[in-house]
């Protein structure tokens, strides 16, 4: 049930992609940085990194409209990915792209103003045929990097949001905020593996079970872990615990 209310979820939000892709775009943010307008997309990703403080990377499972093309692609391509490798090629994005946006706000003197219809004047972002080419760009990217790199290929490659997300969660361990987490109980595991099979981001669910919480930020908390556990072992808690 859970799976199948987080899958609907996520298939409305694919749906609705041509109405809010600017409010996700690199560009937008980046074309009102240089006039140091802060756009949609600027507070989209302001609110990606709050969201991480409460509810570590959550809307990568349950809100982000690329979660069903991954998962789509996953069925054509279930292998894990070398996500060591391929998350520095993400941070190397990101850290490119940043830095434009950061230096564009330094050139145009600060900010100087606030257009959350940035380039969206309808409210719909592909409010014109020619717009269908960079929508289809980005829908054809993350398709074919899933499905040639493996499980959320293009997650752990390209995203440049995912770090906003990151970076609330890492915030929320520093601080010592309680924030949602996989937990277990560890003495009922009987190491099945079938929560490593499943996990969508390639993490090693055992060990982090036998652990007693899942630790790492590459955590989507989509809870497939949990659902596929025969012993009950894991589940969502609201903690601060760390390790
Ligand atoms: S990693 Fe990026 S593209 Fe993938 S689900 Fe999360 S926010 Fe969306
Ligand atoms: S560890 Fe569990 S909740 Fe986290 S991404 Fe993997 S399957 Fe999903
Ligand atoms: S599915 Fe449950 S019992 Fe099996 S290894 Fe994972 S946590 Fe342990």
């Amino acid at each position: 049930m859970r799976q199948k209310t987080r899958k609907t979820i996520t298939f409305i939000s694919f749906i609705l992609f041509p109405v809010t892709m600017n409010f996700f775009s690199p560009y937008v943010s980046i074309d009102g940085a240089i006039s140091g307008v802060i756009t949609g997309s600027v507070i989209v990703f302001f609110i990606m990194f709050l969201s991480g403080i409460i509810f570590g990377r959550s809307w990568c499972s349950y809100v982000c409209p690329m979660a069903t093309l991954s998962e789509i692609s996953e069925n054509i391509n279930s292998k894990n990915p070398n996500v060591k490798k391929l998350t520095t090629i993400r941070y190397t994005i990101f850290g490119v792209w940043f830095s434009v946006l950061v230096s564009g706000f330094i050139l145009a003197g600060g900010i100087n103003g606030f257009d959350p219809l940035r380039l969206t004047k309808n409210f719909v972002s592909v409010d014109m045929p020619i717009k269908y080419i960079t929508y289809y760009l980005v829908l054809g990217l993350f398709f074919i990097l899933s499905v040639a790199l493996g499980k959320r290929g293009a997650c752990h490659s390209v995203c440049w949001m995912s770090p906003f997300l990151v970076a609330g969660f890492e915030v929320s361990k520093l601080l010592k905020i309680p924030h949602l987490r996989i937990t277990s109980d560890k003495s009922k595991c009987i190491s099945c593996h079938r929560c490593d099979k499943e996990c969508p981001m390639s993490i090693e669910v055992e060990k982090s079970a036998l652990r007693g919480i899942i630790s790492t930020s590459n955590c989507i908390l989509c809870g497939k872990c949990i659902d596929v556990c025969p012993k009950n072992v894991l589940g969502y808690a609201f903690t601060k615990k760390t390790k």
